[in-house]
């Protein structure tokens, strides 16, 4: 079975790989998928589908969103312009300085026209997101700049449009495929995977082969391994087909590892949550509207700044702190001043509910007494500077108390009160393989392993600590259509 490029993976960057091998000369391209046909897709899927790209000017997105100013008058004048300074800035800051130069500037400076690209020569449809970027001020919506377009039904459409477009461009998928080596010439060069299917070991060579599997966070024995207690645990966000069989294969081969492995991104979930992602739920367990209120552990403390920055900032590293907080298990406490700001998935469970702070507290399975004394505390210390302003740092913050909130630091005095039980979920690895400008695999030996492309979450450098909202499809969709030229190429 030969063929020019075989891509491993179903998922976002995979087919970015696989559709630009395909435009760019290659023949015969063959898709892995280790999934079968009704799980396909991998964290791709499960995804809100949110891309942050670059623009100098808000006019450049209307070819995404054409009926935008119709639909929310005002929307030419509310959006920032967000040039590479401020998309690299913001990934700077987030990642400690510790993202990869090279790879940064690569992912945004293709970031604007990758998406010109994903719309014209994948077929995707775009919106805004409103439902988890729209901030509601009164009666207008106000948007953060970078980060506020999706695709159209969000994870679940930007899959299935990439199966559509693959099969109207000729791209063989093989469902229910695993790949589990690398095959390799007597030179070093990659010919091929062995793969096990439906009927067992099979051999595919090719000129080329491109890994695009996904991180290791399904795999919790490499979850304690690179991570560490108590990550063995973690709730699964997304697929459960991401077992770094990919990384495996590379580093078996010579691979240099890259970036950050002891890193990830987890976020707040509904601490009810299946122990991977469902389905038809995709996304919906998310609770991040923290940022509203305060966060209680079990001990009845309050243990973070809620409101350090803008939640697309903060979210995918609180993940990890709740985790590692006692039994998993947080609670968020609202009042009923902001509950109609509260991002609608949290519609997915039923809060605890009560008319006083003490009849709240009574039902969480935390310290009552010291539950109690921390929100009387946080009550004496909000309500500083301000006004309230949910859509920019309103600087509204506590006076007083450890942790401090450094904005959105309303009073919790208007009743009802509610509380939503909450975990950390794991979504994806940071740690991954160095790759050329080309995507090529690197080896430990500084040199490009002939024949072997890597994108999507196995690129290693990226992000370290921390992640901003809606990078890791615009990387998967950069390095795969590079990728995929690359291996057409070679
Ligand atoms: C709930 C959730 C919400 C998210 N929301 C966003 C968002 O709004 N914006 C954003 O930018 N990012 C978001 N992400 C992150 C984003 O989904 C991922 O970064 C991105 O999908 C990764 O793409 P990928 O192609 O590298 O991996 P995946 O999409 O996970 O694809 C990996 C593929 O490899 C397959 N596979 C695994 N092992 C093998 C093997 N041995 N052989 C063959 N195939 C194999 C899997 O079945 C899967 O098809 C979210 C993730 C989750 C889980």
């Amino acid at each position: 079975m030969d063929y020019d490029v075989i891509v491993v993976g179903g998922g976002n960057a995979a087919f970015a790989a696989a559709v630009s091998t395909k435009e760019n000369g290659a023949q015969r391209v063959l898709v892995l998928e280790k999934a079968p046909r009704e799980k396909r897709g991998g964290n791709t899927h499960f995804s809100g589908a949110v891309f942050r790209f670059i623009y100098d000017d808000v006019s450049q997105l209307d070819r995404f969103v054409p009926a935008a100013e119709k639909d929310y008058p005002g929307f030419h004048k509310g959006v920032q312009p967000y040039p590479v300074e401020v998309f690299r800035e913001d990934l700077m800051r987030v990642t400690q300085g510790r993202s990869d130069p090279e790879l940064a500037a690569l992912l945004i400076g293709n970031s604007y026209d990758t998406m010109c690209w994903l719309q014209d020569t994948g077929k995707h449809h775009f919106e805004l997101a409103v439902s988890v970027m729209g901030v509601k001020v009164g009666n207008e919506v106000k948007w953060p700049r970078g980060a506020m377009i999706r695709t159209v039904h969000e994870g679940v459409g930007l899959s299935q449009t990439w199966f559509e477009t693959a099969e109207k461009m000729g791209i063989e998928i093989r469902y229910e495929t695993g790949a589990q080596r690398l095959a390799q010439a007597g030179s070093g060069r990659v010919t091929g995977v062995v793969a096990r299917g439906p009927d067992g070991f099979a051999t595919f060579s090719a000129k080329a082969v491109v890994l695009a599997c996904g991180g290791f966070e399904t795999n919790p024995e490499w979850r304690l391994r690179y991570l560490g207690a108590p990550w063995d645990h973690a709730k699964v966000r997304g697929s459960n087909f991401n077992y770094g069989d990919g990384l495996r294969m590379a580093l078996d081969i010579g691979a240099m590892p890259w970036g950050h492995w002891s890193g990830c991104h987890a976020t707040p979930i509904n601490a009810e949550a299946h122990d991977y992602g469902v389905q038809n739920l995709t996304d919906k367990t998310n609770r991040l509207s923290y940022f509203l209120g305060v966060m209680l552990n079990v001990e009845g403390r309050r243990w973070v700044d809620e409101g350090a920055d803008i939640n697309s900032f903060t979210y995918a590293r609180y993940g990890g702190l709740i985790l590692k907080q006692t039994r998993s298990l947080v609670y968020q406490v609202f009042d009923s001043k902001v509950l109609h700001l509260l991002e609608p998935r949290y519609s997915t469970s039923e809060p605890l509910k009560a008319d006083t702070l003490e009849g709240l507290v009574k039902q969480l399975q935390v310290d009552q007494t010291q539950a109690l004394k921390t929100l009387k505390e946080y009550n004496n210390a909000a309500g500083r500077g301000g006004p309230f302003n949910p859509a920019v740092l309103d600087r509204l913050h506590t006076e007083g108390i450890e942790p401090k909130k450094s904005n959105w630091a309303l009073k919790l005095d208007t009743p009802p009160y509610v509380a939503y039980p909450v975990t950390g979920g794991i979504t994806f690895t940071f740690g991954g393989l160095k790759v050329t400008r080309d995507a090529q695999v690197v080896a430990t030996d500084w040199k490009p392993i002939p024949g072997l492309y890597t994108c999507g979450e196995m690129v290693g450098g990226l992000f370290h600590y921390n992640y901003p909202l809606g990078t890791g499809l615009m990387s998967g969709a950069v390095f795969g259509r590079i990728a995929g030229r690359s291996a057409a190429r070679a």
